[in-house]
């Protein structure tokens, strides 16, 4: 371990002191915990003190729509034209990160290209919808709005269409988390905006373009008579929706129009990554956060009682370099390049094949740095969820079983009903709960097995019925409890 990590690791602990230290004093309940910080001030003290406070100035023709986003310039840059205002972040707020979260899929903040042809876009003359979209049945992937700080606000429900984010425990103190791609998004309306914003600015901004304020009209006053979309038409005559501490937390839905493509809003910026997605980690705690120096974080987690640290860095290129500290001060290494920019096909083409090796590289880096012994990947998938895959409880697995299973994953993931499933379709967290589910995250390249990222029906059965094949001893088309005892020992591993 370098001097440099040492010091990251001091810092973190004195913070994670006075974090505690606080808790003790303040002793609050579980519940409150979870609730963004609140606002010291009322909300008429919070228009006053936002009406004399003088608004970073912009130009005369400047869109309405540009003014929340001005207030965190340089973080955020904006531009338009006659019909969109574009929005340019890196999706890195100025707040501490991932702090709170208690159901963790191990990824972290690293900064996005949402700048240039991939900025978020707000149509700046939002129409009203001839068939308003409720983002409880549609939008699951990707985002639904835009926080003025420059971060991207998910659907409070995630791509499993049932679990609240919020209420999962996924979520950190400021309502936000790493996603698939190491990508900072919000899933619940940013409340600690209205401190630097008051009342009159609206927190977010829809991707239909309508403006979406805090939990008080702009003028201080109470809100009501919401729709179901948390919107409704404002004493300017103007439709805008509002803020709530409970579901659905933001726009439920769509007011205006929005084009939906694969499941989610279109077009919108896409997240870039720099290596394969994890797993969630279960009875892990994010306990602290901390910017030592610029592009430098660091963040501590606690698993059975015992701290570990991700410190990382943002290489010049646009790289990362992670270090894992366990709780005995192991330190692990690990470093990715910045993937290519997209459109050239060429390199994506080439990408492909080093991707692929990496992926399984990584996940063997994983293994070798958790060897959790109850991990189910221990055992082969098969043995480990038959009895979830036991449809009638007879302790025997049924070909018709595995395939039952197999269809339904497939319908569970294809947003877009296609037969297949697309990458993209369980890009953001969530996915499928079912005893294959998971496997088909963890394993889609191996599933995968044309390398074109997609994954057809006969792709995803391919794996499972080998692994039946080869459990089914006696080939009836049904593994008993026997068969599976038999493909455990490390005899029968051998034949075939
Ligand atoms: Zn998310
Ligand atoms: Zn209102």
């Amino acid at each position: 371990m370098n001097t440099h990590t040492l010091r990251i690791i001091a810092t973190a602990l004195s913070i994670l002191v006075v974090a505690n230290a606080n808790a003790h004093e303040t002793g609050p309940h579980e519940s409150e915990k979870r609730l963004p910080p609140k606002s010291p001030l009322s909300g008429a003290q919070l228009a006053q003190a936002n009406a004399s406070q003088p608004k970073k100035p912009q130009e005369a023709n400047t869109p309405r729509a540009a003014t929340p986003f001005i207030q965190f310039s340089p973080l955020v840059k904006t531009r338009y034209d006659a019909n969109y205002l574009y929005v340019e972040s890196n999706a890195m707020p100025d707040h501490p990160m991932m702090v709170g979260i208690t159901a963790w899929q191990q990824q972290v903040p690293i900064p996005q290209p949402y700048s240039g042809d991939n900025a978020w876009r707000i149509p700046l003359h939002p129409k009203p919808a001839e068939n308003p979209l409720s983002a409880k049945s549609n939008f699951f992937r990707g985002a639904i709005a835009l926080a003025a700080n420059g971060v991207p606000i998910f659907n409070p429900i995630k791509n499993d269409g049932r679990t609240d984010t919020f209420l999962a425990g996924e979520l950190d103190e400021y309502g936000g988390h790493g996603g698939r791609a190491d990508d900072y998004h919000y899933h619940i309306a940013p409340l600690h905006l209205q401190e630097t914003l008051g009342p009159s600015l609206p927190i977010a901004y829809a991707l239909d373009g309508y403006p979406i304020y805090g939990l008080e009209e702009p003028d201080g006053s109470p809100v009501e008579n919401l729709d179901r979309f948390n919107g409704h038409v404002g004493p300017d005559g103007d439709y805008h929706y509002h803020a709530t501490k409970d579901y659905p937390y933001l726009n439920g839905g769509f007011h205006g129009e929005v084009a939906q493509r694969n499941g989610q809003v279109d077009p919108q910026p896409r997240a870039q990554g720099v290596r394969p997605y994890l797993r969630p980690l279960r009875g892990a705690a994010i306990v602290g956060w901390e910017n030592p120096e610029p592009q430098s974080y660091s963040l501590e987690y606690t698993l059975n009682r015992k701290s570990h640290f991700i410190n990382y860095t943002i290489l010049p290129e646009g790289g990362v370099r992670f270090e894992f500290v366990d709780s005995s001060g192991k330190t692990t290494t690990e470093t990715y390049d910045a993937k290519p920019a997209r459109g050239n096909r060429g390199d994506r083409e080439r990408q492909r094949g080093g991707d692929r090796n990496r992926s399984r590289a990584d996940s063997e880096e994983r293994a070798r740095r958790a060897p959790d012994q109850n991990d189910p990947n221990r055992q082969p998938w098969i043995t480990v969820h038959a009895n979830e895959m036991d449809a009638n409880f007879d302790g025997a697995l049924t070909r018709e079983e595995l395939v039952a299973e197999v269809e339904k994953t497939l319908a569970g993931y294809d947003a877009n009903s296609d037969g297949a499933i697309q990458f993209a379709e369980y890009e953001d967290g969530g996915g499928v709960r079912s005893a294959l589910g998971g496997f088909v995250k963890q394993h889609a390249h191996e599933l995968d097995a044309n390398n074109d990222t997609s994954i057809t029906r006969q792709e995803l059965m391919a794996l499972p019925l080998r692994m039946f094949q080869k459990a089914d001893a006696n080939s009836d088309g049904r593994v008993t409890p026997d068969e599976f005892a038999q493909m455990k020992s490390p005899t029968r591993k051998t034949e075939k």
